[in-house]
């Protein structure tokens, strides 16, 4: 761990994005580098959150995944959104609507349960603040751009899915029978698995490494069986970039415990450059779960225009 506070800060700063203060702040009152979730449902939370993140969409993030920054709070994680993503058609699409529409749970009578199960909105007075109902005291804070208009997002958001004919569940008091229905049918799948959901809570906590190492412009995330795949787009010529990525991530004092199992780059050997593919597989010896990490590299005239368009 280093001890001088301006290098814990820097490297705070680093990992999650946060502010100066707020840097100041956890490194005065934290005993590790990044904290982890304080319970194991928190870290479920983060978990499902990070999918869901990595399954919005939207071609082109000014911050892959679309969010800007972490804080780590002791009531649970704060988390920054970008303004908007760009889709592939070109079409400019908010974050924050667009993570609502992921994330908060509804119920399609003809089908099933849809989004997080049990996640609740406990407030959006400048901020959405959301709690779980499978979790002892499982918080999550998201933040939009200045003036996200919350209220307004999540009455649209309701009235679109009464119209189609589906119940919107994130104003219920308990578990509705349908949460409680689907969760008894998908106890432990996915992202919901406790097991694998401290890479999840891990990586969302140090989100800031996937834009300052990588560089990224889009991210995917998903949960197949007991592996973690996270596919990062980057627009920057193929330059060895996921091995600084992948050496902060498994960092002794601020990044997961994680040892590379396998690795394979072809950023120096690509017959196709500027375009590479390069793959690397992490573990944690003692813990269930791997990490297979996918890097994207297309530095073409559209992804760069469309980045530089994010970033104005
Ligand atoms: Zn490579």
């Amino acid at each position: 761990m280093p001890t001088d506070t301006a290098t814990r800060i820097r490297l705070y700063r680093d990992y999650t994005g946060a502010s100066h203060q707020a840097a100041l702040d956890a490194v005065r009152s934290a005993t590790h580098g990044i904290p982890p979730a304080n319970t194991p449902e928190q870290a479920v939370l983060e978990a499902q959150l990070l999918a869901e993140f990595g399954r919005l969409g939207g071609e082109y993030w000014a911050h892959p995944l679309g969010i800007s920054r972490v804080w780590h709070r002791p009531t649970g994680l704060a988390i920054w959104l970008d303004s908007h993503t760009i889709l592939s058609s070109g079409e400019h699409h908010p974050a924050s609507a667009a993570i609502v529409d992921g994330i908060l749970p509804y119920w399609d009578p003809d089908s099933e349960v849809f989004g997080i199960p049990g996640l609740r909105v406990a407030g959006h007075r400048g901020a959405l603040h959301l709690r779980s109902l499978c979790g002892r005291g499982a918080a999550v804070t998201l933040y939009g751009i200045q003036g996200t208009p919350w209220r307004q997002i999540l009455r649209d958001r309701s009235a679109a899915l009464v119209e189609s004919g589906a119940v919107p569940l994130w104003n219920e008091p308990k578990l509705t029978p349908s949460e409680i229905d689907h969760l008894k049918q998908f106890p432990d799948v996915g992202a919901n698995r406790k097991d694998i959901a401290w890479f999840g809570s891990g990586l969302l906590r140090r989100i800031n490494l996937l834009y300052t190492h990588i560089d990224a412009y889009s991210a995917h995330a998903w949960v197949t069986e007991d592996r973690w795949s996270v596919e990062f787009s980057s627009s920057q010529t193929p330059q060895l970039g996921h091995d600084h990525f992948t050496t902060m991530l498994s960092d002794t004092s601020f990044g997961l415990p994680l040892q590379v199992a396998h690795r394979y780059c072809s950023c120096l050997t690509s017959q196709r450059y500027p375009a590479a593919s390069c793959r690397i597989e992490m573990r944690i010896p003692d813990l269930t779960g791997s990490v297979d990490l996918r890097f994207q590299h297309w530095a073409s005239e559209q992804t760069r225009e469309r980045r530089g368009l994010l970033h104005q």
